[in-house]
């Protein structure tokens, strides 16, 4: 049975609750909530919390979002209570032979000459094809391993509601990390399956992991969700907007006397879906919302815009 085919189709959020959503993260999960509940979708919210966290962290994006307006169906899942599916993700993809066992450091794998015809960036096979004996060697030199997919095509094609048919790399890329936590890109594709996650909207900055994720779920007995990868928010600077940015939480912008309703109807000025100033919520947007009209750029963000 392939799970996420008996469930209701839903969209999702995905933060990493390593600290407060700045006005970038929350202009996606608007997003996100707006192709769901445009689209009859359900909404859910997870936690990806395999990497570092700060404390209370999720429970102040979860008290942001719903300042928002937003709601989602409960429960919100937390990855770090989803290590077995994971391992017995990773288990079958070993059992059917998808797997190697990779001792390379970072910088061992950065000098080494790429594969032939390999694209640029991608694992050059170093531990690819180890025979048994050398990868006791290895074991024995105390180096952990870290385990990688086998994969057997160079790239993979998704579908995108923004970048329509997109086509990047899919290389023999990390399903579990040397410390044994599982890799991001495994984690998310199994966590969407089983969530019944038919559309993932998210940032940019992630439309090239997208064909190494949709490649996986196939492999898995997934289909790919449809991908929405929306425009990110950038600084004065043109850099990926961070918190080192100043007053981006909705924290920091009350602190100046920015209101949530502020900040919602900046984030929908900014989507094309209200004039400045106008006071906005979320089921107005709903009814304004029109994904083949939403700007494809960047959103520059500076200090002048909560003047
Ligand atoms: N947890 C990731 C982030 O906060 C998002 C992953 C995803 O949406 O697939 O950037």
């Amino acid at each position: 049975m392939v799970l996420g085919e008996t469930l209701p189709p839903a969209g999702r959020y995905a933060p990493s609750p390593s600290g407060e959503l700045h006005v970038g993260n929350l202009r996606t999960a608007v997003l996100a909530w707006l192709f769901a509940r445009t689209t009859d979708r359900s909404f859910v919210i997870r936690m990806e919390d395999l990497d570092r966290t700060a404390v209370g962290a999720d429970r102040r994006q979860l008290g942001d979002l719903t300042a928002l307006g937003m709601d989602w169906v409960p429960p919100v899942v937390y990855q770090s209570t989803r290590l077995a599916a994971y391992q017995s993700a990773i288990d079958g993809l070993r059992d059917a032979g998808r797997t190697f066992e990779c001792f390379c450091t970072r910088r061992e794998i950065q000098e080494a000459p790429s594969a032939p015809h390999a694209p640029e960036g991608a694992y050059p096979g170093t531990c690819r094809e180890l025979t048994d004996a050398e990868r006791a060697d290895r074991r024995a030199a105390g180096r952990p391993p870290a385990i990688r997919l086998r994969s057997d095509t160079p790239e993979f094609t998704v579908s995108d509601l923004l970048h329509g048919r997109y086509t990047g790399m899919v290389d023999d890329f990390v399903v579990q990390r040397n410390d044994g936590t599982p890799a991001y890109n495994l984690a998310v594709v199994v966590d969407d399956a089983a969530q019944g996650i038919d559309q993932v909207v998210r940032g940019a900055d992630l439309l090239s992991s997208a064909p190494r994720q949709a490649y996986l779920a196939t492999l898995l007995g997934h289909l790919p969700p449809v991908y929405a990868h929306v425009p990110m928010v950038l600084n004065a600077k043109r850099i990926r907007l961070s918190k080192r940015d100043g007053a981006v939480t909705l924290t920091d912008l009350a602190a100046r006397g920015v209101t949530v309703a502020q900040v919602l109807s900046h984030i929908a000025q900014s989507l094309w879906l209200a004039d400045p100033g106008e006071v906005v919520d979320l089921a107005t947007l709903v009814e304004r919302f029109r994904p083949d009209a939403l700007p494809h750029d960047p959103w520059i963000l500076t200090a002048d815009e909560w003047e």
